[in-house]
């Protein structure tokens, strides 16, 4: 089936098509489409749906959309839902390096690293017809950046279970473990009654 994805960022495209064997995940930019839908919400499931929606609407196909992000328990969950945008001024957005550095600064000296990424996941058929995901990755923040796979936040959360960060894991085991992974594979099943 052709699924079109509600986003503009390849890494999660990669990490999708990997999982949904079979589909073809098509992101409105490979169609010379602008989407950049307003994400008002407060929360990463209200964003998914936002962006599945509005997609479908220009679409009229099935869609996937996927709002994302880390939150750091000790930072009361924060960068949360403004994961994409954390640290970014005047429009001006930081780069992933930027983001990480920012974020070990604001950790400096606090002992509770516990975080998790979240995957909120929208399979959107119809206006009546739609299923949502959420999943998470629990992990610990680093104290410095290790690892080069993967993106994002990948190389400050560390996983006790593979004593590795997200971004010293080959795909395959990102993909086992991960917010999107765990999300996407439950959307699977999905669309085989679809
Ligand atoms: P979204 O596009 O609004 O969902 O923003 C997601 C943001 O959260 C990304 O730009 C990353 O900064 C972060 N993020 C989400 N998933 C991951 C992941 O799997 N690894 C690292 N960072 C992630």
């Amino acid at each position: 089936m052709n699924i079109y994805f509600a986003s503009g960022n390849r890494h999660k495209r990669d990490e999708l098509s990997r999982i949904l064997v079979g589909h073809t995940v098509i992101m409105p930019a490979d169609e010379g489409m602008y989407f950049n839908p307003e994400e008002t919400e407060t929360t990463f499931a209200g964003n998914a749906l936002i962006k599945a929606k509005a997609l479908h609407l220009l679409v009229q196909k099935p869609v996937l959309a996927d709002d994302s992000g880390l939150c750091v328990d000790a930072l009361g969950g924060a960068p949360g839902i403004l994961s994409a945008r954390y640290g970014s001024e005047n429009g001006i957005n930081l780069d992933s390096g930027a983001k990480n550095e920012l974020l070990l600064s604001k950790m400096e000296g606090i002992t509770n690293r516990t975080c998790r990424f979240v995957c909120s996941m929208v399979l959107y058929l119809a206006p009546e017809r739609f299923y949502l995901v959420q999943e998470t990755l629990e992990g610990t923040l680093t104290s410095e950046i290790c690892g080069s796979g993967g993106f994002g936040y990948d190389p400050i959360v560390f996983v006790p279970e593979y004593n590795m960060t997200v971004a010293e894991m080959c795909p395959a085991e990102k993909d086992r473990c991960s917010h999107r992974g765990k999300a996407a594979r439950k959307i699977a099943c999905l669309l085989g009654d679809a």
